[in-house]
């Protein structure tokens, strides 16, 4: 409860480092490290010292459930009427899907919100919750239904077209037509789907090499809530945990053809996310899904129209779940290593300005 004070003191947006440990894989670690403080990284390169101010830094040793602990007050949070979005934000290979997922010996992210979720429902005597989830992937400006009966093809096609379609009601709430959403009225069950949902999105790669790191993948618990107390308000909320796609820049990594097609599509829709959160906080009644992505198309990225169209889907899918209201929180993800301290730096910037 009081942390969950200070979320609403602290404003609704939250900007997360974490930095992942140094594997064997790893060629070389960083020389004079980023160095860490609870609520700040500095990185250093060429001998010019940058300082970065977050909400809380998750040293290379922190564990899962460390990270957990900072989540947690959201979950009362959705379940109280708020919308709220837990983003995975990094390069390829910092440690994304790690948060989120995790593995079986350290559950990420989503199942230990599934848990705390139904565990704090059913405490919860005054009011009634139901519950259901969606899962989906947006690849270059496409949707796919990852609970889908039959899990529909992936389409290359580099125009926006899209699956299904995005639509908003007249209260501004977001719906995405024909997306599966299947109730979900225990742990079991929603663990069962979660499973379902990350098996689509991986086995279905297997001949592009490394594409998935080019998709964002995102899952949706709904919940509705109704009440026999006073003062309970019957209310629809949306829980969105986010694995975004790599924000690696694409011009550094010679990317040619379709991963080139991929990577911009990624840059694009993560600078729209970008954006759509910094206006957030500037400006609580004006957020420029729409207009901001035109304008910096207008700028100097107009090659890139063909490949996703004028708008980003991510932020339209999002839309009513970063507005007024909801709670965000920004996971941004770096790695230790020395050869990265480009994105590194590029990544940290990022939080600095939805923070
Ligand atoms: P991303 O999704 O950002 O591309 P991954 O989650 O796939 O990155 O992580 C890349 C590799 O690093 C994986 O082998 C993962 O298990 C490992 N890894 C990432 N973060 C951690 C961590 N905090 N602790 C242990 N291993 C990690
Ligand atoms: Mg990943």
């Amino acid at each position: 409860e009081a942390l969950n004070k200070v979320l609403d003191l602290k404003g609704s947006i939250r900007v997360f480092c974490r930095v992942r440990p140094f594997l064997s894989t790893d060629k070389k670690r960083l020389r004079d490290p980023i160095s860490i403080g609870s609520e700040k990284v500095v990185v250093r390169s060429n001998s010019v010292k940058k300082e970065f101010s977050l909400d809380k830094v998750f040293p290379q040793e922190a564990g899962q459930e460390d990270v957990f602990l900072e989540v947690e007050p959201i979950i009362r949070s959705a379940l109280d009427g708020n919308n709220v979005c837990i983003l995975a934000y990094g390069q390829t290979g910092t440690g994304k899907t790690f948060t989120m997922e995790g593995t079986n010996k350290q559950p990420g992210i989503v199942p230990q919100v599934l848990e705390k979720l139904f565990s704090l429902a059913a405490r919860d005597n005054s009011i009634s919750y139901s519950f259901s989830m969606s899962m989906l992937e947006v690849y270059m400006g496409s949707l796919r239904d990852l609970l889908a009966p039959k899990l529909p093809a992936r389409t290359h096609e580099t125009s926006s077209k899209c699956n299904l379609n995005i639509q908003s009601d007249p209260n501004g709430f977001i719906k995405v037509e024909g997306l599966t959403d299947v109730s979900v009225s225990d742990l079991t069950q929603a663990s069962r789907w979660y499973t379902k949902g990350r098996r689509a999105r991986s086995t279905s790669w297997t001949n592009v090499n490394d594409a998935s790191s080019r998709s964002h993948c995102l899952a949706r618990i709904t919940i509705a809530r109704s009440g026999t107390v006073e003062g309970v308000k019957a209310k629809v909320s949306k829980l969105w945990m986010v694995d975004l796609g790599g924000s690696e820049r694409l011009l550094k990594t010679g990317a040619t053809g379709q991963t080139l097609d991929e990577g911009r599509a990624i840059n694009l829709s993560l600078s729209a996310l970008g954006d759509v959160i910094a206006a957030l906080k500037r400006n609580r009644g004006h957020v420029p899904y729409r207009q901001v992505l035109s304008w910096v198309l207008s700028l100097k990225l107009i090659v890139y129209i063909p490949f996703f169209g004028l708008n980003s889907k991510l932020t339209q899918i999002l839309k009513d779940s970063l507005g007024d209201g909801s709670k965000v929180l920004m996971l941004v993800h770096t790695s230790p290593c020395e050869e990265d301290v480009g994105e590194t730096t590029c990544s940290l910037i990022f939080a600095k300005r939805v923070r």
